[in-house]
């Protein structure tokens, strides 16, 4: 939470019992937290797409990457890396399928659901 203050985020949110941010006021911040990286050096690729891990002796030594608009993976590119660290979500199934065919050990997740219902009209189901 200090932190997203740090870049911007209302005060407010360090005594809230249920923080909230607001979408529109997350693009500034993250905007801030973007140029603090790239100023301690941090280089920041968009549209481009990890495909493979590059991997020799069981170790990996970095990522295969291709720009996203290269659907067959044309210009693919090695880039090499003392650590890689994958935060694609819960959705990369693409990343999901290619760690399996490396043989990694792969755990679910502990079951979880969200929903969100709206009505205008209507009566309410759930009561
Ligand atoms: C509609 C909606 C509303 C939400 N509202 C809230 C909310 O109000 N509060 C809250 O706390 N949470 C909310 N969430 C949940 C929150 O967005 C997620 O929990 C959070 O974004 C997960 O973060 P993450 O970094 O794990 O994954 P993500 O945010 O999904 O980030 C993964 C990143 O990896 C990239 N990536 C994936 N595969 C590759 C690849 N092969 N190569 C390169 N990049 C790749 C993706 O493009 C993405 O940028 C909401 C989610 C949704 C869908």
């Amino acid at each position: 939470m200090r932190t997203l203050v740090q870049f911007g985020a209302t005060k407010q949110i360090l005594i809230d019992g249920k923080p909230h941010l607001g979408t529109d006021r997350l693009v500034p911040l993250l905007r801030n937290f973007r140029q603090h990286l790239q100023d301690l050096g941090v280089t920041i690729k968009f549209g481009t797409r990890v495909d493979d891990l590059h991997i020799e002796d069981g170790r990996v030594l970095g990522v295969i990457v291709s720009e996203s608009a290269d659907e067959y993976r044309l210009r693919s590119q090695k880039l090499e890396y003392d650590a890689v660290i994958l935060a694609v979500g819960h959705s990369a199934r693409d990343i999901y399928q290619m760690l399996h065919t490396h043989n990694v050990e792969l755990v679910p997740k502990d079951f979880a659901v969200l929903g969100k219902m709206s009505l205008i009209n209507g009566p309410n189901p759930l009561k």
